[in-house]
């Protein structure tokens, strides 16, 4: 579907006990990656309009968590009528404001929706236990909220992001407070719109706008008990430590740099479109995104493959645009760095064709660098574009040693037929989340989302089975009620 320039521009100030009300900070303008220019704006929220907005979860959040937790779902079984109704919506808005194509915003908020699937399940999980253990004596533990938490989100899944928290933490009788990327903070008018249509009742899900001083009165922020963030290492790494040193519990995720190992036996119609795919896709600004190419050995039919697909991409239609004008110059000029340091331009994206309408738009089509040396930038910094880096490798134990040691560890992927090598790749590689002929290895729910080393600051994961622990206590409680108690070494 093509990606049309609004009719008006959109203002978003706080979302606070269920209506947008105005935020005292200053005006920021938001602007579309597809024209390069102004198609909304936001009023930046001060830390005097966090208080208000504390205030009102930490009100609205006592009458929430009283609810059984199959009344709290019902909510979220209305949330999810909402969401596909209005689907087409709001991925119009994503793409305007994101640059993704229109079917990836599409797919973002489908992926937002299975989170929210699995948060509507978890009614029937395993929310408490008790045991007799002793005559008499029970142990029991129960899950009870945390109470007022945040999510503060990044640029690149303006739905999808928030969507891996906000049914989880919400069901679990929690309130949220909500940070959107001042770059894509557009889409959050249509997410707390859509929770509000869906009966949730006001004051539990609140939204915040604007960037650092914002993100920094949260952290600081005596009445938030919990915050969650995704979005780069470094400002993972200060957000886990500042909420840290203020007593939060913190689970930030951050940046990445993720390899695929290429073996001459895998699949070349499999490998072409896989490897393809996951570096071009959202125009590479995914955390899961294939950026190193490990090739071991005679891979070249392989990168015919991958390059054969990457040409086809089609600028404004199959393939998106990035985020900022400064972003396209940033990846300009690390192609011209790699080139300079010895790499060979296999695909040049730099200066791309796009139609007409998109030409203020910020562009750059899929690049490929081979002979890339592990010590050079294209092969070690998060460049956030769809540039893959190819290194030649002479062994499958030289491509694990390079995959390694990079500090993030996101995503590592193994295309090959044989699984004796693909299990090598599983139990060697550093990364939290390994695929097998899987471009993007994604878990899907109820797996739990997240990776490990650089890429992740804090404990546990922030969606499936094991972000229960994130946005719950677990409280234990032992019980004696009769004397038939027998004496003993615990009584
Ligand atoms: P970013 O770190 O610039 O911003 C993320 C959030 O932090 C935004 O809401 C922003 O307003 C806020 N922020 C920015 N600078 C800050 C500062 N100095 N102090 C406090 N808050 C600050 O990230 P981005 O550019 O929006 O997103 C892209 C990054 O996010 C990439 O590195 C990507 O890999 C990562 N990401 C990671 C995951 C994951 O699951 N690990 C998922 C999506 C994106």
């Amino acid at each position: 579907m093509k990606i049309n320039k609004p009719a008006a521009e959109l203002n978003i100030q706080n979302f606070l006990n269920n209506e947008w009300t105005k935020a005292s900070g200053k005006p920021l303008e938001v602007t579309s990656p597809y024209f390069g220019n102004v198609v909304g704006s936001i009023t930046e929220s001060t830390s005097a309009d966090l208080d208000k907005v504390v205030k009102s979860a930490t009100e609205a959040q006592k009458d929430w968590a009283a609810k059984p937790i199959k009344e709290r779902t019902q909510v979220m079984f209305n949330l999810r009528e909402v969401l596909l109704n209005d689907i087409e919506k709001i991925s119009e808005v994503v793409s305007l404001e994101n640059g993704k194509t229109f079917a990836e915003s599409r797919a973002g908020i489908m992926k937002g929706i299975e989170v929210l699937e699995f948060a509507i399940g978890i009614q029937n999980l395993d929310l408490g236990g008790k045991l007799e253990v002793s005559r008499g004596v029970f142990c029991e533990y129960r899950r009870k909220p945390v109470g007022v938490v945040a999510n503060i989100t990044p640029f690149n899944f303006p739905a999808m992001v928030p969507m891996w928290t906000l049914p989880i933490a919400i069901v679990l009788g929690n309130s949220y407070i909500w940070k959107p990327s001042e770059k894509t903070p557009l889409t959050s008018y249509y997410i707390a719109e859509a929770f509000k249509k869906a009966g949730l009742p006001a004051g539990v899900l609140s939204v915040v706008q604007g960037g650092k001083e914002i993100v920094e009165a949260i952290l600081d922020h005596k009445g938030i008990n919990a915050v969650g963030f995704v979005g780069s290492s470094k400002v993972a790494q200060l957000v886990y430590e500042r909420g840290a040193k203020n007593g939060k519990r913190t689970l930030a995720l951050g940046g990445a740099k993720n390899h695929i190992i290429l073996l001459p036996d895998a699949n070349e119609e499999l490998t072409g479109k896989g490897i393809s795919d996951s570096f071009t896709g959202c125009a590479g600004q995914r955390c899961m995104a294939a950026s190193v190419l490990l090739a071991v050995g005679d891979c070249d039919a392989h990168i015919s493959k991958i390059k054969e697909r990457a040409e086809s991409m089609e600028l404004g239609n199959t393939m998106g645009a990035i985020i900022t004008k400064e972003q396209v110059e940033f990846l300009n000029q690390a192609i011209e760095k790699a080139v300079s340091e010895g790499a060979t331009l296999v695909l040049d994206g730099r200066n791309p064709k796009v139609s007409t309408e998109y030409e203020g738009g910020y562009w750059l089509g899929p690049t490929i660098l081979d002979n890339v040396k592990p010590e050079m930038e294209a092969a070690t910094r998060e460049l956030f574009g769809p540039v893959l880096s190819i290194i030649r490798c002479k062994s499958i134990s030289d491509a694990i040693k390079i995959e390694n040691n990079n500090p993030y560890g996101n995503a590592c992927s193994v295309f090959t037929s044989s699984g004796p090598l693909a299990e090598t790749v599983i139990s060697q590689a550093s990364a939290g989340m390994i695929g097998v002929n899987i471009g993007v290895p994604v878990p899907r729910e109820p797996f739990s989302f997240g990776g490990i080393n650089y890429s992740k600051f804090g404990h546990g994961d922030i969606t499936g089975h094991h972000s229960l622990d994130f946005w719950t206590d677990v409280r234990k409680i032992t019980t004696k009620w009769e004397k038939q108690t027998d004496e003993n070494w615990m009584s």
